[in-house]
């Protein structure tokens, strides 16, 4: 049987190990698929699908790309969400005897791609082990491109789900025991397509996850990271090394020291409150075009874009560490020509993280040394501009920006200045470099001299005019006659080839050169690649070294991109503090600011604090600016505690724990929860998780469900913020319901505020501007219209509205919907009498709302325009 030819025995035993994964069999220039890989692979890729043995009864299906443009087909693969097994043939074909061997060097895995023109450049790509304890969950990533590899420990599900929100890996690990899987089934909508991988239970034992961490880093004790007493952290830790191991055969000196952080060291997001303020990704199309880091990320290298990332991502909360990132940005915003200067220098350095893992893993070419190089070189003048600069922060980068001379000196002397990408055709180590080479290379160029001046003096020789020295890979040299001169060839001419008009000749003392040339050629080539991996390796050596530079440089460029959008959008710096105030001068929405709006921004204040404005009702019409401007406070809080200016006239903001929101509508079809549930889960995860040190938006909490319920719900959960000192958090609650603002006669620590409208002939006109009292109406029906709504649906809509203000309800609560049977009168001793929105609250409304102390002589004329319209 076919499958029995030592070829196909030794393919399948090499499958066996690699079930899961799609094996690249690497027969001479191609990888070869076969079997169910093959049919797979064909759909997958759009290649033809053939067979070994063709017509045969046990024809084996096959297919095969080239090696050299393998790294397309191999991308197009993972991003199908399967795994590909590399196998390569690892001896030399001429000295094998028999069957060449052949082993799997390396499994590409969505988690551990490392060819990173694939990738991203701004973003991580990062494999994620999750491993549950009695303890807690611990959490490990590891980006194999940057090296960055991480652990954590926390203690329920939804920090899980928050930490899957930040890092969103393209990976995930877990053990295939009952524990590991029922962690899955439990996150699993977040896990929606992603690879999930199980490991062995046995790797989880704690002797041996020990074990694999101290051998990984060649240490005695687990002290050295910082999470020897979290055994779920350990767990997961060694979980991602095990899994490397098992993928990776090839080296992994650039993989860091296991790092421990924990999550309360900063601002907890859950991964709705990531997703409702846009983060990194718009609601809309999940871009991040439109996303705070849309706005935020000027930086100009690839590693600054991801540490941008992750600062968002992790926002701090110690007051000192918030201060310190942000003196470094105040000083680069004062020392604009300096920052110019440093943003220009740093615009010419490559993603050192990644080109050094490259190196590390054997897999750079002499470009990839030639951009380390170009970096590195870039240093110097960084350290220099580096030096005036007193804060703290800057000065640590500074000093840790390592200017490696002495293998910049090796670069420059070793590789030339443009290398191709190839490296097996020679040209990339610079004359001068080795004198074997040089050598080498003078035999060469003498040897070709002599070739190139033969044809002239072979044409005086024989006197052919047309006789001509060509070259091609099979016959090398020779010398063309045409055919009409074949009776002058002179005798030592040797015929080698007949063509129909001319005849090819060589002779003894051309082939002696032809050897000459061609023997040093292929030494020089072997020389050249010997000479670059050895140049290699001594960069590999300097892993740590460049790694310590990359992240300084990573550091820098974020702080920078920070000062120069807070330089251009007038930013300023926000007071940060314990107080728990935030107090907001003159406020803008950091995205919405900067979009062609029809009209200009609107900037709002806001006060909120733990003693008499703890909680702020908002209300106001539709698309007044209610949730821009809840938003906008939530952002600049958020953009304050990672340490950079912010879009006001002035900020204080003692630091929050943690931000919540509960905003617009969303299903989660895939967990079986409807919109309303979604709503609900997420207002009972605040009034449970809620500190006085917390932010909280909720914006028209209730909606999804009928108008009495959902006022009720309303109506109890503010005053459950309010009574309870536990989760008595800053809040800003957006509702229409007008009834809510009556909370504020009871409560001390709420406040009414709404988004100031004008109307004019039945229409309004939206101002945008946050001023204190409740609206007294929610104009939906004239937004309706402005929306395009049908007019007769408009004046129904009128109609309704006037009964329902007139207490008209049939029986089951519900406002009588056809002619009015009664005249309108106010109903009394009814649930919805608290919810009076008769004239005389009309007027209180309007009279709380006037803030005097900003109100010109013609504003009060036209306020007593309107109530006098009122009347
Ligand atoms: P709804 O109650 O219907 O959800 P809303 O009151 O929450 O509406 P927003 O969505 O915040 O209204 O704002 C509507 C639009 O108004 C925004 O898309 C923006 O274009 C504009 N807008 C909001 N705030 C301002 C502002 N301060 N200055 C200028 N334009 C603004």
């Amino acid at each position: 049987m076919s499958t029995t030819t030592p070829l196909m025995r030794q393919y399948l035993e090499i499958k066996a190990d690699y079930e899961d994964a799609i094996l690249f069999f690497r027969l001479g220039d191609f990888y070869e698929m076969f079997m169910d890989d093959a049919v797979l692979a064909s759909r997958v890729l759009g290649i033809t699908l053939t067979s070994r043995n063709k017509g045969d009864a046990d024809a084996i299906p096959l297919c095969g790309v080239p090696y050299h443009s393998s790294q397309g087909y191999i991308a197009k693969l993972i991003a199908e969400g399967h795994k590909v097994a590399i196998c390569e043939q690892v001896e030399d074909p001429k000295a094998a005897k028999g069957i060449v061997k052949r082993e799997v060097v390396k499994v590409v895995t969505p988690g551990l791609v490392t060819d990173t023109d694939t990738l991203e450049p701004k973003e991580n790509n990062y494999l994620l082990a999750i491993a549950g304890q009695d303890s807690g969950y611990g959490i490990s990533h590891i980006d194999i491109t940057t090296g960055e590899f991480r652990v954590t420990q926390v203690e329920t599900l939804a920090q899980v789900e928050s930490e899957l929100g930040s890092l969103r890996p393209r990976e995930v690990l877990l053990n295939e025991n009952e524990s590991g899987r029922a962690i899955k089934k439990q996150i699993d909508s977040l896990l929606d397509g992603l690879m999930c991988s199980f490991l062995p239970e046995w790797s989880f034992e704690p002797d041996y996850v020990r074990e694999q961490l101290c051998s990984f880093f060649g240490v005695s004790g687990l002290e050295s990271f910082g999470c020897q007493e979290l055994p779920a952290a350990l767990q997961a830790a060694s979980g991602v090394l095990f899994y490397l191991q098992q993928t990776q055969k090839g080296e992994l000196r650039h993989i860091r020291p296991l790092q421990t952080y924990h999550t309360r060291s900063f601002m907890v997001l859950d991964e709705s409150t990531r997703r409702n303020l846009e983060l990194t990704a718009t609601l809309l199309d999940g871009k991040k075009r439109g996303s705070l880091l849309g706005v935020l990320d000027r930086t100009v290298t690839a590693m600054g874009g991801r540490t941008l990332r992750h600062w968002i991502h992790y926002p701090l909360i110690d007051r000192d560490q918030i201060l310190a990132r942000q003196a470094a940005v105040a000083e680069l915003v004062d020392e604009s020509l300096q920052r110019i200067e440093l943003i220009e220098a740093l615009d010419g350095v490559y993603d050192l993280e990644r080109l050094n893992s490259k190196i590390a893993m054997a897999s750079a070419n002499a470009k990839d040394l030639s951009a380390l190089r170009s970096s590195l070189e870039k240093l110097p003048k960084l350290d220099d501009l580096l030096m005036p600069f007193g804060s703290t922060c800057l000065k640590e980068i500074r000093s840790r920006i390592d200017l490696l001379p002495e293998l910049v000196e090796l670069l420059d002397r070793a590789i030339v200045d443009d290398p191709p990408f190839v490296l097996r055709d020679g040209g990339i180590i610079k004359d001068g470099y080795n004198e074997e080479l040089d050598e080498l290379r003078t035999i060469s160029r003498e040897g070709k001299g002599w070739i190139a001046g033969l044809e002239q003096e072979e044409k005086e020789r024989s006197g052919i005019s047309s006789l001509k020295v060509k070259y091609n890979k099979v016959f090398g040299y020779f010398i063309e006659i045409t055919r009409r001169h074949l009776d002058r060839i002179p005798e030592d001419y040797q015929r080698k080839q007949t063509l129909s008009n001319a005849e090819r000749f060589i002779t003894p003392r051309l082939k002696e050169y032809e050897a000459k040339v061609l023997g040093a050629e292929e030494r020089m080539i072997d020389l050249e690649f010997n000479l670059f991996q050895e140049i290699r390796l001594t960069a590999a050596t300097e892993s740590r070294r460049i790694q310590q530079s990359a992240e300084a440089l990573a550091e820098l460029d974020a702080l920078l991109s920070l000062a120069d959008l807070a330089h251009e959008r007038n930013y300023v710096a926000p007071q940060i503090d314990d107080s728990g105030i935030i107090r907001i001068e003159a406020g803008r929405h950091p995205v919405v600011e900067g979009m062609p709006l029809k009209e200009a921004f609107v900037p709002n204040d806001v006060h909120l604090d733990l003693e008499k404005n703890q909680l702020l009702i908002i209300t106001g019409p539709n698309m007044a600016g209610k949730s821009t401007f809840m938003r906008q406070v939530a952002l600049i809080t958020l953009m304050a505690q990672l340490g950079s200016f912010v879009p006001a006239e002035s900020a204080r903001i003692g630091v929050v724990d943690r931000i919540f929101t509960r905003v617009g509508a969303s299903d989660n079809l895939a967990r079986g929860q409807s919109t309303f549930m979604v709503e609900m889960n997420e207002t009972a995860n605040i009034l449970r998780h809620a500190t006085s040190r917390s932010l909280i938006i909720l914006d028209e909490i209730g909606r999804g469900t009928s108008t009495f319920d959902g006022i009720s719900i309303a109506w109890a959960v503010a005053e459950y913020l309010h009574d309870n000192a536990q989760v008595a958090a800053k809040t800003l609650f957006a509702t229409h319901y007008h009834e809510l603002t009556d909370l504020a006669l009871t409560r001390g620590r709420i406040k009414n505020y709404n988004v100031a409208v004008k109307e004019w002939n039945d229409q309004i006109i939206f101002l945008r501007k946050i001023v204190s009292g409740g609206a007294s109406r929610s104009y939906g029906i004239q937004v309706g219209r402005l929306a395009g709504l049908p007019d007769t649906v408009i004046s129904r809509a009128k109609e309704i509205l006037r009964n329902l203000e007139a207490g008209e309800f049939i029986r089951a609560g519900e406002p009588r919907l056809g002619g009015s049977e009664k005249s309108p009168k106010k109903p009394e001793n009814t649930q919805l009498s608290l919810f009076n929105t008769g004239l005389e609250d009309a007027f209180r409304a309007r009279l709380e709302s006037i803030d005097l102390s900003n109100t010109t002589p013609l504003e009060a004329m036209n306020i007593l325009d309107d109530l006098k319209k009122l009347l």
